[in-house]
């Protein structure tokens, strides 16, 4: 027999900075919101060591203290914070429908997705080791770039983002280490020139990582490998910047949503709406342009005001 069809006024799916700013917004408008914290609970920012560019924290903070302070802030007021992860939706009437992966039914007056984006990785082993440790991979020069001031430091990727954090880790760090696995950029024409006059930016191209080095607790440099001629050599340098793009994680609302060509949730320029009344859009699930912690709780913001309107002028709050 299945279980008993849930009803809730306000559903919040996923728990980043954006989801859980949500929550405080929506509990403390009496929306009962419940939250589903997905499969990566607290969202990127639990992959960040210090987070010193939200306001409020002088002395900064690490990237999962934050989100546990967030999750408190969010409970506090009342929010139903859940484990598991929604793995289907039907956004057809105005009730709309979504399954948690148990298979349990939920039907919602509003929705908003918080789901995030994922950075992509180079999959090798020892990249995700030194990522899980905080010894010196990042996927966000913005976030972590401060921490290798004055140093050598590596970067890959050719795109727009790899030249936009080149550039930002050239103002800080000592030599930028650029790595390119094809013999040309992918970035637009005005990225690749900026990227190529800065003087201690030093690109290769047909050059991919091999192996991230270190002595096991941090990064001490890269083995790469020029896929062309096979010649491996090493570069030194205490931090590595993976900057091969982003994957938003909306594949369970392909086909409801209107989606850009790389997934991110198209909203309503200005707002938190998207093609689907009640169901609101933040974070960076429809960002993909900046990216950020405070960026991300903003849009959170909107997204549970936008709910709570709609509820009101539907008569449901
Ligand atoms: P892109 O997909 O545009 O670029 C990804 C880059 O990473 C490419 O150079 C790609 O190489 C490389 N890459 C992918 N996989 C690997 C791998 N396994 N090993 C080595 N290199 C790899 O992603 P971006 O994040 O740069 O940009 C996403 C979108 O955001 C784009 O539309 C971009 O224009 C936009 N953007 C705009 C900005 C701006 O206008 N200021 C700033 C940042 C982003 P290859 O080319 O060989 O596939």
């Amino acid at each position: 027999m299945s279980e008993e069809i849930e009803k809730v006024k306000c559903l919040i799916i996923g728990s980043g900075p954006a989801g859980y700013t949500a929550a405080i917004y929506a509990s403390r408008a009496n929306m009962s919101p419940v939250l589903y914290q997905g499969l990566q609970p607290g969202g990127q920012l639990t992959t960040t060591n210090d987070v010193e560019n939200f306001p409020g924290y002088p002395d900064g903070v690490t990237g999962p203290e934050m989100m546990i302070e967030l999750q408190k802030q969010a409970e506090r007021f009342g929010t139903d914070v859940r484990t598991g992860w929604i793995s289907k939706v039907d956004f057809t009437g105005p009730v709309h429908k979504v399954w948690v992966e148990d298979g349990k039914e939920i039907h919602c007056d509003t929705v908003i997705i918080s789901t995030g984006a994922s950075a992509k990785y180079l999959g090798l082993e020892s990249e995700q080791k030194y990522l899980a440790n905080g010894g010196g991979v990042s996927a966000c020069a913005v976030c972590d770039g401060f921490f290798y001031r004055g140093q050598d430091v590596v970067i890959v990727g050719a795109g727009d983002s790899a030249c936009e954090e080149a550039g930002y880790l050239a103002n800080i760090c000592n030599k930028v280490t650029m790595l390119v696995r094809r013999d040309v950029f992918r970035a637009s024409d005005i990225m690749e020139k900026r990227v190529k006059a800065i003087e201690n930016i030093d690109i290769h191209f047909n050059s991919e990582i091999d192996e991230v080095l270190g002595d096991d607790q941090v990064v001490t440099g890269v083995r790469v490998k020029n896929n062309q001629s096979g010649d491996t050599w090493e570069v030194p340098a205490t931090g590595v910047f993976i900057a091969i793009g982003h994957k938003p994680n909306t594949d369970i609302f392909k086909g409801w949503l209107n989606l850009d060509e790389t997934g991110y949730i198209i909203n309503e320029p200005g707002s938190s709406k998207t093609n689907i009344e009640g169901v609101f859009v933040s974070g960076d699930a429809a960002d993909h342009v900046y990216r950020q912690a405070i960026t991300a709780a903003g849009t959170g913001c909107m997204a549970a005001l936008d709910a709570e309107r709609y509820l009101a002028a539907k008569g449901l709050h």
